[in-house]
């Protein structure tokens, strides 16, 4: 690890790359009372930002990496601290002096990944479209009815091909006119970007863009709440904007205009967990809730904390990435929390969440008797 950074340097980079607002926290405490952290482990978001104004940030801390930026304490902070940014701004300065904690060193693999191949898990390139090989799928061409990007984990990861596939399936189904990138697609960048590595972000943002623009892209259908939040928040920081549809919407835009029709029965009680990206970062808390409740047969239920209060999974924020010991996950609690109001299915719309709700399942007692799925998986089984 390289020395730190000096006390005064810190303090005047966080300045300029985080803005002013921790210097309004009158330090209520508020952040750390609704932080999910603070059921699992001692974390005090009141305590960094504290620190960080006055530049005394040791930023070989573990803390700097907790927070998940599940974006919970900067909606409820009576002073409008941007709280995440705090975060995210400690981590940039601990990049550039690559002073990484023990837990936190599988970044570097992530990012040399990123960059060699466009996506964190050390996978070829030129496999990224496997997925898609035996599906009805056309490369994108200028004029379809939208580009659909799957993203890294839907592309790459085994169970998340699953998701893929069940949304190929209904997209052909509905007669939709689309087309994938294939190998061209690179990582949308969100995650590394929360980690502090903006020179990587704004690489694959950049490659991404091009992309789209070469190919006249207007509409992009995305799985992942992470792209939606980029595409959507983020890249129009490069004076671009193209139109981007989280698949939990398009379902509900397909049934509304008759496009999409369910006729199966569910017979199943099942509730909904709200991504943070999807929910409490865009506001998407309608869409998906209208398709669930539309499904013939289903029973939905609301777990104790639901739409704006959703209960993080601990995946965002980069920490997907980072190994969370047993004891902290957010997504045992989670789980129970579905398990508690009887729901046989636990639905969301998030790779991050289905990854960390099925290695939560796995290891809890009550999480065997509950099916983990996709908002696209449970359409597809009704149509
Ligand atoms: S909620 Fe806002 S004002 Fe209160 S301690 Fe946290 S950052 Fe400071
Ligand atoms: S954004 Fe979420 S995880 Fe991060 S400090 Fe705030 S409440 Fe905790």
């Amino acid at each position: 690890m390289e020395t730190a950074a000096p006390i005064k340097e810190i303090a005047d980079i966080i300045l300029e790359k985080g803005g002013t607002s921790f210097q309004f926290c009158y330090q209520c405490g508020i952040c750390d009372v609704v932080c999910p952290w603070n059921k699992v482990a001692t974390f005090s978001m009141r305590k960094i930002v504290r620190q960080a104004t006055f530049g005394l940030t040791e930023i070989e801390q573990e803390d700097i990496w907790r927070c998940t930026t599940c974006g919970t304490c900067p909606q409820r902070c009576p002073r409008g601290v941007n709280q995440i940014e705090a975060g995210v701004s400690l981590r940039r300065i601990a990049t550039e002096y690559g002073a990484f904690p023990a837990s936190v060193t599988p970044i570097v693999t992530v990012s040399g990944s990123l960059m060699a191949e466009g996506n964190p898990f050390d996978l070829e390139r030129a496999k990224r479209a496997d997925w898609a090989k035996d599906l009805s799928v056309k490369t994108y061409t200028e004029g379809m009815e939208l580009l659909y990007f799957p993203g890294c984990y839907l592309s790459y990861d085994p169970r998340m091909k699953k998701v893929a596939a069940a949304t190929v399936n209904i997209l052909n189904k509905a007669g939709v006119d689309f087309g994938i990138l294939g190998a061209k697609e690179n990582c949308c960048g969100e995650s590394i970007r929360k980690t502090g590595n903006e020179d990587l972000f704004k690489h694959l943002a950049k490659e991404n863009i091009k992309n789209f623009i070469d190919l006249g892209v207007k509409k992009i259908l995305v799985s992942s709440p992470h792209c939606y939040h980029t595409f959507k928040n983020e890249y129009p920081e490069f004076n671009v904007k193209f139109e981007i549809v989280h698949m939990s919407e398009f379902l509900s835009d397909l049934m509304n205009s008759g496009r999409l029709t369910p006729v199966r029965p569910l017979e199943k009680k099942i509730t909904y967990h709200d991504p943070c990206y999807l929910g409490r970062h865009n506001g998407v808390f309608d869409q998906p809730r209208n398709v669930l409740k539309s499904l013939p047969g289903a029973q939905f239920t609301e777990m104790e904390y639901f739409r704006e209060n959703s209960f993080c999974c601990g995946g965002g924020g980069g920490r997907i990435w980072m190994e969370t010991p047993k004891g902290e996950r957010f997504s045992d609690h989670r789980l129970k929390q579905a398990v508690d109001v009887g729901a046989e299915v636990l639905v969301t719309a998030c790779p991050y969440c289905i990854t960390n709700f099925t290695d939560s399942s796995l290891s809890l007692e009550d999480g065997r008797a509950i099916e983990i799925k996709d908002i696209t998986e449970i359409v597809q089984e009704v149509i």
